[in-house]
Formats: C-alpha cells, sequence, structure tokens
C-alpha cells in the first residue's frame, strides 16, 4: 500500500516533508519519497502524517473516578481486566500506539502483553512495569510491593524481572493521593534506590521514578534512574543535575491539572484537592525550569488518576505547548522522544524506513493549530487502520 502525496513529520529534524508518499508492508514502513506501485491510496492526500503517540506514564486499571484508592480497591479481578481492555482501546482510538504503564496490579499487566503482542486487542503495544517498589506504607503501596533496605529492595526489583516486567518503577518520594504521605518528603534513599536501578540496569531494563520531592529528584539522579515521573518541585540544583545526567523528565502535567480545573465539582477527596491546589503553580515552574535546562522530555499523562481520563494523551501535548514548548517539540517528546526512554526507538517513535508504520493521519497542520490534535483522521497501527 502507497499513501499518496501527504505532508509527513520529520519528528528528528523538526520539518514537514511535503508532497512525500508512504509504503508500507508487512506492518512496516517499506520506502518513503516520490513512489509508484500497484496499490494506491488518494484517500490522505494533503493530509498531515505524524509518528504515533507514545505515553510513557499510564495506570491501565485506574478509571479516573475521583476517589481511584477507593475504585482500586473496591474491584475484582474481571474488574480490573475489562477496564484495562477500555482503557487501551481509548488510547489507541486517540493516536496512542504505545504505552508505558507504571502501576501494575497482581501482575495482571504483564498478562495482557501476551494477549495484545497475539493481536487479540485493539490496543497501544504495552510496556508493563509490573507491581511498584515502594517503601513500608509509602506512596502507592496499596497496590505496590513493599520493600525496606538495599537487600529487599533488590529482591523486589528481581520478583518483577521474573514476572516479565518490562521496565521498573520506584517510589522515590510521597504522592498526592496516598492519604497521610507529603509530597515534599522523599521516601527510598538513594542506596535503596542503587540498588534497584542496579537490578533494572543489569537485566538490561529501565527504571523510573515518581517523584515529586525536590531531595527525592536530586536521590533518584544520583542513583542513576533513567527517569523522573512528575519532578513537581524541582529545583535549580536539581534541573542542572538531571540535564547532565541526561535523566528524563516525564512531567504528567494533566495530573495536577485535571484535579485543579476539575476536582472541586468533580468530587476530589478534600486532602487531595489540598495538595494538588499546593502543588499547582510549583509543578507548572517546575516544567518551564526543564526546558530552560534543556532537559530531556518525554510525554506521559498519568491516564487513570482522578478526573485524568485514558485516551485524552493529546491533551497533555497540549498542555506543554501552553506552557512554553514548541509544538513540533512537544510532538517530538510524545514521540522519538519516548521511544528512546521505553527503549525501542531502533523501531518506533518516527516515520523512518524500516519503522514500524505506527502513524497518526490529521485532515490539518497540527503545528498552526495544535487542537486537531483531538481529533485524528485515521490512527494506523503496523499498517493497520483502527479508524
Ligand atoms: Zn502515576
Amino acid at each position: 500500500m502507497i499513501y499518496k502525496n501527504l505532508n509527513v513529520l520529520d519528528v528528528i529534524n523538526e520539518k514537514w516533508l511535503e508532497h512525500t508518499d508512504i509504503e508500507i508492508k508487512d506492518g512496516s514502513i517499506l520506502n518513503m519519497g516520490k513512489l509508484s506501485g500497484v496499490y494506491e491510496d488518494f484517500s490522505y492526500e494533503n493530509c498531515y502524517m505524524i509518528p504515533g503517540l507514545i505515553d510513557c506514564h499510564t495506570h491501565i486499571f485506574m478509571a479516573g473516578d475521583a476517589d481511584t484508592i477507593g475504585s482500586v480497591q473496591s474491584m475484582n479481578t474481571t474488574d480490573y481486566v475489562l477496564l484495562a481492555i477500555k482503557n487501551l482501546e481509548r488510547h489507541i482510538k486517540s493516536g496512542v500506539t504505545t504505552i508505558r504503564d507504571v502501576g501494575g496490579i497482581n501482575h495482571y499487566d504483564i498478562e495482557l502483553k501476551k494477549h495484545i503482542k497475539n493481536g487479540e486487542l485493539l490496543s497501544p503495544d504495552l510496556y508493563a512495569a509490573g507491581k511498584i517498589v515502594t517503601m513500608t506504607g509509602g506512596h502507592g503501596y496499596f497496590i505496590g510491593r513493599e520493600a525496606d533496605g538495599e537487600t529487599e529492595v533488590r529482591k523486589a526489583v528481581r520478583e518483577q524481572l521474573k514476572a516479565g516486567a518490562d521496565l521498573i518503577k520506584v517510589i522515590s518520594s510521597g504522592g498526592v493521593l496516598t492519604p497521610g504521605v507529603d509530597v515534599n518528603a522523599y521516601q527510598f534513599n538513594i542506596d535503596e534506590l542503587k540498588a534497584a536501578t542496579e537490578e533494572a540496569h543489569k537485566a538490561g531494563r529501565k527504571i523510573c521514578t515518581h517523584c515529586h520531592s525536590t531531595q527525592g529528584i536530586k536521590n533518584s539522579v544520583l542513583a542513576g534512574i533513567d527517569s523522573i515521573e512528575h519532578a513537581t518541585l524541582l529545583d535549580r540544583e536539581g534541573a542542572q543535575m538531571m540535564a547532565e545526567a541526561q535523566t528524563y523528565m516525564v512531567p504528567t502535567l494533566s495530573a495536577v491539572d485535571n484535579i485543579v480545573k476539575k476536582g472541586k465539582d468533580g468530587g476530589i477527596p478534600e486532602f487531595a484537592l489540598k495538595k494538588g491546589i499546593d502543588v499547582y503553580r510549583k509543578h507548572l515552574n517546575s516544567f518551564r525550569l526543564a526546558l530552560e535546562y534543556n532537559i530531556p522530555i518525554a510525554m506521559g499523562t498519568d491516564a487513570g488518576t482522578p478526573l485524568n481520563y485514558h485516551g485524552d494523551s493529546p491533551r497533555e501535548i497540549l498542555l506543554m505547548v501552553e506552557n512554553g514548548m514548541g509544538v513540533l517539540e512537544a510532538i517530538k517528546t510524545s514521540t522519538i522522544n519516548g521511544a528512546k526512554l521505553v527503549g525501542i526507538d531502533d523501531k518506533a517513535g518516527s516515520i523512518s524506513i524500516g519503522k514500524n508504520a505506527d502513524l497518526v493521519i490529521f485532515k490539518t497542520n497540527p503545528e498552526q493549530q495544535p487542537e486537531t490534535l483531538l481529533t485524528p483522521l485515521q490512527v494506523i497501527k503496523r499498517g493497520r487502520h483502527i479508524l
């Protein structure tokens, strides 16, 4: 199949390749340029094609209910699996062709991967962290694997690897949603984080960390962690450290934005709303600091947290643009940067010969009208039309 005459985004160089034809065969991009052949498709002529989006921070077992923890604790296995299948479908229909899920429940995330790989589900590719590893009583303990001290942390990480996790998620500060923990306080100490990182890297896996706290961010950089999720209370010293170590930030602006904008009417628990409002301005400042210091950024939504729905990843791109990032740069964070962070940039994240045919097509130019990102005309996953 040859798609004729599109404006194709060269996301690496942040420029459009006009009047470009794309040939897809066996789910991959076979050729691009001025092409001709038997099966030519002119239906997307003059439209705009970008790589499939990569959301590096989702929670497919969470629905986005106001009381997330209450919901998670009241669900049974069937509820979890059905919800995840619905959420995966929402992602792919919005143009997200790869997600990294960072908070599995009972390793159902790893189980689901088999069915995705077999092509049984309408779903993005899923990279799953298994259970989050957290200190006793730490953020997310109600779904995670609690561990204290280097030895136990190593064992907890090894358990996730044994189960088949693609990456490891640890917790290095308090969180907004867990009652009674302080977002300003760091949780795992440097030695625990180093032990977790060593185990993940030894196995050839990436490691990410949930972190709001200023000290927690620095601890995580020093421990060699690959990405800091949220990085809410970043200061200049931390920004400098992240830039030097090339530690990724996954800002998840949607998480706090949804709590603050929709929380009061949406029934967010009082304690979470208060914490959210407290950190909102600081979080946006941290994002701007990341831009100033050229910290590598990958897009992630934290979808599944209160009023933060699966299928809304393109809104995260708009939020990054609203807060000072260029549109093409924001698309870059949502494609090739995500691919690098997940470790799949050899096959995903850009429109290049030999890469997976994971593509999104828009009627109008998203660089001029970013809102168009919310309404894709077509999503293509391994050459297959989704819409
Ligand atoms: Zn999260």
